[in-house]
């Protein structure tokens, strides 16, 4: 059968997974794998679609130093233990700049393109490049992908878009991007059949894991997102701060003398749910904990998100219904119900037992704003790009997720 990888690389890991595509372009998943540890403790992991594990074996750290030996050790055990030799390759790249509304298609001129982007992304886009060059060097006849966070929102009206600075900077690519782009695309593609009543309307969906952002869509597409130049800004997240007054980093370099890459570790390693509670960025662990600041940047996080749900209704003028996904949306009942507290002025009424019960529409029947929880899934929404450009035509997919 066709298969189509998909790879989601990181600094120090590479995720992968494998879709079979059945008759008539149905994407089914196959296995998801890992290699993490690069360069230190390389270890590679797979499991099939009923968990079962596929693979799970070490490397010496200097047989796989970094994301290109990554993706080649996972490449070479599915070729050559599973004999899985794949179509097509789709990536997660994360920055696509001001031109990339739509994934493309990857030859070297594009990709000497996008690696212009990395320094509007220095700690992702290296490592999402770093595997599609080398692939492109030792097997250029597979064709490869690349999926944008970018891409979804590049629809945004100019106001949108704008930041209050002279448009010098702006024609050279400082702008209000937004990211999770990949997952509000699954949900705006999921509506139709999970909550038909909202599909054309107004809509936040809140995508709340361990990077946090929200999403503005109307019939289907992102008008505003709380995120914008870069993965920071916004909601709070497990270690960054979201939006933060520019004058705190003018701060932190006057007054404490750190450097901008003390400043850039600082902003994206140390502060969010971590600096805030000095616990943990973890939100079941601080949940879990008995300690006071745990407690406060749980209801930090909550009241946060409340914040910017009324800055992205004020976006649409209303919303008609609301979407919970990724880690926290999906899995916890209480931080939704504490969120969902703080959306009541918005027409948001839960259903408690429906919330406890972890039902896909969690809202009382009268609930003037509709609330949903809907798992994310960007890689298959990945798999469904790349699919679209080998083979121009319908792609179905299985939405159940086979975990
Ligand atoms: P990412 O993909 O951005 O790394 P995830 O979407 O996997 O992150 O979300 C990770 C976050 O989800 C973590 O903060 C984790 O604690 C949280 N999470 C997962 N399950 C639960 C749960 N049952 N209750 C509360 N938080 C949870």
């Amino acid at each position: 059968m066709d298969t189509i990888l998909v790879v989601n690389a990181g600094s120090s890991s590479v995720k992968f997974q494998v879709f079979g595509v059945e008759s008539g372009n149905t994407l089914k998943r196959q296995m998801r794998g890992q290699v993490d540890g690069i360069g230190t403790h390389p270890r590679l992991r797979a499991t099939g679609p009923d968990r079962a594990v596929l693979a799970d074996r070490a490397f010496a750290a200097a047989a796989v130093p970094d994301v290109p030996a990554a993706l080649a050790a996972a490449g070479n055990w599915l070729r050559e233990e599973l004999h899985i030799g794949p179509i097509a390759i789709g990536h997660r790249v994360v920055h696509g700049g001001p031109d990339h509304d739509a994934p493309v298609r990857v030859s070297a001129e594009v990709l000497q393109r996008l690696e212009r982007y990395i320094s509007l992304a220095p700690l992702h886009q290296p490592y999402n490049l770093a595997p599609i060059r080398s692939v492109l060097a030792r097997f250029p006849d597979i064709p490869q992908v690349a999926c944008f966070d970018t891409a979804f929102h590049r629809g945004h009206s100019p106001l949108a878009d704008r930041y209050a600075i002279p448009e010098k900077l702006y024609a050279e690519g400082v702008r209000r991007y937004g990211f999770h782009g990949l997952s509000y695309e699954y949900i705006a593609a999921a509506l139709p059949q999970i909550a038909p009543e909202l599909a054309g309307k107004r809509v936040i969906v809140a995508h709340l894991g361990s990077g946090a952002s929200m999403c503005a869509m109307d019939g289907g597409r992102s008008v505003e997102s709380t995120m914008g130049f870069t993965a920071l800004d916004g909601l709070p997240m497990g270690t960054r701060p979201g939006q933060l007054d520019p004058g705190v980093v003018l701060y932190l370099a006057t007054e404490k003398g750190m450097s901008p890459a003390d400043i850039q570790t600082f902003l994206y390693k140390d502060c969010g749910l971590k600096g805030l509670s000095g616990v943990s960025n973890d939100m079941r662990e601080l949940q879990d904990s008995g300690d006071a600041r745990a407690q406060f940047a749980v209801d930090y996080f909550v009241y946060r998100i409340g914040l910017n749900a009324g800055m992205l209704a004020a976006a649409m003028s209303g919303v008609d219904g609301f979407v919970f996904t990724a880690g926290i949306g999906e899995n916890s009942p209480k931080l939704r119900a504490a969120i969902a507290g703080k959306l009541a002025w918005l027409g948001v009424s839960l259903d408690a037992a429906a919330n406890a019960e972890g039902r896909s529409l969690i809202s009382r029947p009268g609930s003037p704003t509709p609330v949903y929880v809907i798992p994310t899934d960007e890689e298959l929404m990945i798999a469904r790009h790349t699919l679209a450009l080998l083979a121009p035509g319908p792609i179905r997919s299985q939405y159940e997720r086979a975990s």
